[in-house]
């Protein structure tokens, strides 16, 4: 089972799938960071992490190493679970590029 972990929020999804569909309908959120606007949850941590250095995320959210490394395993099991690119293109949310022919050049 999949709990949507935004405060406020008691939505348990049965897949995760169903949890990023959910995040995308009712969930906003505008990164601290640049100002773009995403679904709040998966998206926007991945955004974050994606699009920012790890330092660049603690300081705009008032992270700590821990709140990283457990943001990081959250976004891991979310990919290993459900193809996210499919799921972003249906709900119509960009992704940064981790894909494509540049994802090896990503270090
Ligand atoms: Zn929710
Ligand atoms: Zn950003």
């Amino acid at each position: 089972m999949w709990a949507c972990a935004i405060e406020g929020c008691g939505y348990s999804a049965g897949d995760a799938e169903e949890l990023l569909t959910h995040q995308a309908d009712e969930h906003e959120h505008r990164c601290a960071v640049c100002e773009t606007l995403l679904p709040d949850g998966y998206f926007a941590i991945r955004h974050a992490f994606e699009a920012h250095s790890r330092v660049e995320y603690m300081r705009a959210y008032d992270a700590d190493a821990d709140d990283v490394r457990e943001r990081e395993a959250a976004v891991d099991a979310v990919e290993a679970a459900v193809d996210v690119e499919a799921v972003a293109d249906r709900v119509d949310v960009e992704l940064e590029s981790s894909g494509g022919p540049d994802e090896t050049s990503k270090n």
